[in-house]
């Protein structure tokens, strides 16, 4: 019997979940049980970076590609940050209707966690419920904004005096049954591929009823009803304009449900490269059980690939000499687990290296009109640590508000066993108190006494205050280029003896254009630039130390977030470690991905995932899998999807869990 090699280029989310289901999925059928990788065969994981996947080559960077936590000094018992990927929606996979198609989470992602044993490590990632806002030159929290104190924009409909993704709702209502929280991730689908606006709009407005939301660019909806503040309010105050850009409106609409304040995220207190570190190990572990070779080389990349007389060819280049071939190899199949911008590179190379008649498939027209299907999003993140946490001291003037309240089922479970009356309980649950999220325990404890009209004991408000209360990161928003600012705090898991505990926030947390503010900042004054941006892969060493100049612009900038307009940057301390990680670099040319307008993309998710099937005549098993290509884009989810898609679809993989209501990809 002959042996078979399945090939992997990339080991971020989409290339380490792939190996790992390869050698630990089940098949059902015959056909799937020949494709499955057996004792003998060979498993080979490509990588163009070098990942610290054991934990013993401290030198390197933390695994997980565009995700990556960094800890201070470099040191895994010191607090981290992450200046990658940082968080999910956890499923709540024993819920009643769990598998329905309307319970939230990301199920992949909280399913590989578990299986991994990282479920110790699990913890809340919550979004304040009242988050600062510096906008215009005017300090303010969500709670301040009404009619009667709006928001410094002269946005139409007196948009100013709601929340800034007041606007998103707005343009929901263009098709209201997408509001309805029992609209399922099936239906959603539909929507991606048929939703149109159902609204009656005034002649005046460029957008019509009837017309195919997919087709439409989000940005020229949103001015089009919202008009140019109305427009930069949302676009200011959400804090990502990767969100406003001019993508594809009808998977907007559900994307831009999900960033609003007070929203509930985990994360894992290894850091979130934890969970690559773990996905490492199991495939080692389970390849070393099977019998099956498994060989990872880092710092080569896949330099070109194509197809002659059936065989899947494939050539490498090292991390060194990136463009020039290095070796070549054949495979049976190939999995390109990188997003738009390294495959196109991939591209490039074959299409100048590929030797007469071959089947060169990234090439080929239809493919390449469903790779740019996927809108690149430059992002951009700094890390800082400092001495104090002096963004909540009292003397700060416009402190973080991170500590806020939310009344879940769960916590009225909880009362409900500690004691509290079936009528309290029945108050919890109204409205205008479950789910909300209150800043301050007055206001929340002062409407649940206007529920029950009578005043709570002191050891019923300790208790509702105890059970409902919610440490958050932030994060703060702002107009300036830091955009963000989302905090870590003291984080570590231990500390030592004698040793100040240091604090950690991200700041700038921005994307789109504001990039290119701190790029020239990373240079400094007086110095020219000596490396091609094409060849600077800074993502792939990890986050860099950020030069004195941009470390004083940040502190203003954060000056003005929490002192006010003008304040000196030396009202805000010197960090004691400050670093950067710029994701417009290479390999990546972006943090995040999503739909460009006129696509439907259910046709480009099931077709570019082999994108063989986009060529008449041709048929080959290669491969793209990954956070660019899928239906939950900017999130490791997206990843684990796509891929398992691939081995449900073409390997005959029983699926990891039970997607009768979670289609992995959209069809
Ligand atoms: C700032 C930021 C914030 C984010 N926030 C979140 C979040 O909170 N939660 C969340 O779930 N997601 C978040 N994401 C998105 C998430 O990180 C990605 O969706 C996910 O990590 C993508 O995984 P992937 O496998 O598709 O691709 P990648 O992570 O891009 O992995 C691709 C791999 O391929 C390698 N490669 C490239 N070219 C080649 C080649 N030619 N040959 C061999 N190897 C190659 C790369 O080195 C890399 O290791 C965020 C991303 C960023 C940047």
């Amino acid at each position: 019997m002959t042996t078979k090699t399945y090939s992997i280029f990339g080991a971020g989310a989409a290339g380490l979940y792939t190996a790992w289901r390869l050698l630990g999925g089940e098949t059902r059928s015959e056909a799937g049980r020949k494709k499955q990788l057996a004792r003998g065969d060979v498993l080979e994981l490509f990588d163009w970076g070098n990942y610290d996947f054991t934990g013993e080559n401290p030198e390197l960077r933390e695994p997980g590609a565009r995700v990556c936590t960094w800890h201070y000094k470099d040191d895994p018992e010191n607090a981290y940050l992450e200046v990658g990927g940082m968080r999910y929606s956890r499923w709540d996979s024993h819920a009643p209707d769990a598998n329905g198609g309307t319970a939230p989470g990301h199920r992949l992602v909280t399913t590989v966690i578990s299986k991994l044993g990282l479920d110790p490590y699990v913890v809340p990632f919550n979004e304040s419920g009242n988050p600062l806002f510096y906008m215009r030159s005017k300090n303010f929290y969500l709670n301040n904004i009404s009619s009667q104190n709006p928001a410094p924009y002269r946005a139409d409909h007196y948009g100013a005096g709601a929340p800034p993704d007041n606007a998103f709702g707005v343009l929901q209502n263009l098709a209201p049954k997408t509001e309805n929280t029992s609209f399922t991730r099936t239906e959603w689908n539909e929507f991606y591929q048929h939703g149109r606006i159902e609204a009656e709009l005034p002649a005046s407005s460029v957008f019509q009823k009837g017309d195919h939301l997919k087709d439409i660019g989000y940005w020229n909806l949103m001015y089009d009803q919202l008009g140019s503040e109305g427009y930069n309010y949302a676009a200011d105050g959400n804090g990502y304009s990767s969100n406003v850009i001019n993508w594809n409106a009808a998977v907007a609409f559900q994307s831009n449900n999900e960033f609003t304040p007070g929203t509930n995220y985990s994360t894992i207190t290894t850091g979130y490269s934890g969970m690559f570190a773990a996905l490492y190990k199991a495939v080692v572990a389970l390849a070393k059980k099977k019998g099956v070779h498994f060989k990872f080389t880092p710092n080569t990349r896949l330099q070109s690939i194509y197809v002659l007389d059936g065989v899947i060819h494939y050539r490498l280049a090292t991390r060194e000499r990136p463009w020039h071939v290095s070796e070549a190899g054949t495979t049976q199949a190939a999995w390109l687990a990188m997003p738009r911008h390294a495959l196109e590179l991939v591209a490039q190379g074959s299409r100048y290296s590929a030797p007469g008649e071959v089947l060169d498939v990234l090439n080929a027209q239809r493919v390449r009109l469903y790779l740019e299907a996927a809108i690149m999003q430059p992002s951009y993140k700094v890390g800082m640590f400092f001495h104090e946490p002096w963004w909540l001291d009292a003397a700060t003037p416009y402190p973080a508000q991170l500590t806020g309240y939310v009344v879940t089922e769960k916590v009225i479970e909880a009362l409900a066993q500690e004691g509290f009356s079936k009528a309290l309980c029945k108050a919890l649950a109204a409205p205008s108190i479950l789910g909300v999220a209150f800043a301050s325990a007055e206001s929340l404890v002062g409407e649940v006494e206007k529920q029950t009209e009578a005043r709570l004991s002191v050891k019923q408000e300790q208790q509702l205050l105890g059970a409902a209360q919610r440490d958050t990161i932030g994060p703060s928003i702002t107009d300036t280029p830091i955009r963000m600012a989302v905090y870590f705090g003291d984080n570590a898991r231990s500390h030592k003896p004698g040793e100040k505990p240091v604090y950690g926030i991200l700041a700038s947390y921005d994307d789109e254009t504001f990039v290119s503010f701190w790029q020239e900042l990373e240079i400094g004054p007086n110095r020219e630039r000596h490396r091609p941006r094409s060849e600077d892969v800074q993502t792939l060493d990890g986050p860099r130390k950020v030069p004195a100049a941009m470390v004083k612009m940040l502190r203003r900038q954060l000056a003005e977030l929490h002192f006010g307009p003008n304040s000196d940057y030396s009202s805000v301390p010197e960090p004691v470690e400050a670093r950067y990680m710029d994701w417009s670099l290479p390999p990546f040319n972006a943090g995040y991905h999503a739909w460009g307008a006129h696509y439907d993309i259910a046709d480009v998710q099931q077709k570019i995932r082999k994108p063989s099937q986009l060529v008449e005549g041709a048929e080959a098993d290669i491969f793209i899998v990954g956070e660019a290509y899928s239906n939950d884009q900017a999130w490791v989810e997206g990843a684990y999807c796509t891929a398992e898609s691939v081995l449900n679809d073409f390997f005959d993989v029983v699926p990891l869990i039970d997607n009768t209501h979670y289609p992995f990809i959209c069809r």
